[in-house]
């Protein structure tokens, strides 16, 4: 008697079957600064759930090709576009580079961001501007291209925005970072209106302390860190797989009903 799990073809058929219970399954999407930290766990996220890739960074290093190559382990695909997201024609390019790659463009996760310490007056003009540049209008740019390509397949989309508690509650000493995500924040309640007839959901995720190259200095210091730990009531600091797990359930097609919201996943931070 052949036991009937090795017969012939049955295995097959199973792993079709769990390709398609994937969540995201045949989906498009690009992830903005993906080659590390919280973007790369919002791209691992969504190759786990069947999600094929577009990486990207501004610079193009041994870690973003290893994003893409981790991703094509998990049975999906990847490519790797370099772009700065502060630079209009870059991000034009990034979602041109995915069509042609992928053929359409489901998912556009605006998640690049820089950190510029300073009070308000500690900071220069120049460091204002940069800080806009990358974490606001790189978020408008990505945001207009995503939706022009969106609006052009007819079937809507989602875009998740990365602001951050840091867009809902002030922080000393990092002025315009708070006011570049308050902005994020904002914006993103905006574009939902602007685009809700067209079936394109847009949303933020504002994390709280999350353990990436962006925290080390902060986190290896021991004062900062005991005070960082004391403010999140969940007694751990996030992982870049908490965001990219809220990043999963936000690009969904069961999440149609959720626009301009800001899903806070900050370990209890702001329930305070
Ligand atoms: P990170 O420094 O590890 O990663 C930032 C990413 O952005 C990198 O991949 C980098 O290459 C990319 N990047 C920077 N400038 C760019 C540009 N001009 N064009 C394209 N890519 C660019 O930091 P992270 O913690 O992973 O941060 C990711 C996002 O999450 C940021 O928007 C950040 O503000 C936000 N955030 C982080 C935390 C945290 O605690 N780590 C908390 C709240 C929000």
């Amino acid at each position: 008697m052949v036991f009937p799990i090795l017969r012939k073809g049955y295995l097959n058929g199973l792993e079709n079957e769990v390709e398609k219970m994937k969540r995201l399954n045949g989906k498009v999407a690009v992830v903005t600064g993906s080659n590390r930290g919280i973007g790369k766990g919002i791209a691992i996220a969504f190759a786990n759930e069947g999600c094929k890739v577009v990486v990207n960074s501004h610079v193009h290093g041994k870690d973003a090709d290893e994003v893409v190559r981790e991703i094509k382990n998990l049975g999906s695909d990847a490519i790797f576009v370099k772009a700065d997201v502060s630079k209009e024609k870059d991000m034009k390019n990034l979602i041109k580079k995915a069509v042609e790659k992928f053929g359409k463009l489901d998912i556009m996760a605006n998640n690049a961001g820089i950190l510029v310490f300073g009070t308000v007056e500690q900071l220069t003009e120049k460091e204002w501007d940069r800080q806009m540049a990358v974490n606001l209008k790189g978020v408008f740019f990505g945001t207009k291209y995503a939706v022009q390509q969106m609006k052009k397949q007819g079937n809507g989309g989602r875009i998740i925005n990365i602001s951050s508690i840091a867009g809902l509650v002030g922080f000393p000493g990092i002025s315009a970072y708070c006011a570049s995500k308050g902005g994020v924040t904002e914006f993103t309640r905006e574009a939902a209106l602007d685009h809700a007839k067209d079936g394109i959901t847009v949303n933020a995720i504002n994390p709280g302390v999350i353990v990436t190259d962006m925290t080390k200095g902060m986190l290896g210091d021991k004062k900062t860190n005991k005070s960082l730990m004391e403010n999140t009531p969940v007694g751990r600091f996030g992982q870049p797989e908490d965001i990219g797990n809220a990043a999963v359930f936000l690009a969904m097609d069961e999440s149609s009903f959720i626009t301009g919201h800001n899903l806070v996943v900050d370990g209890g931070w702001t329930a305070r």
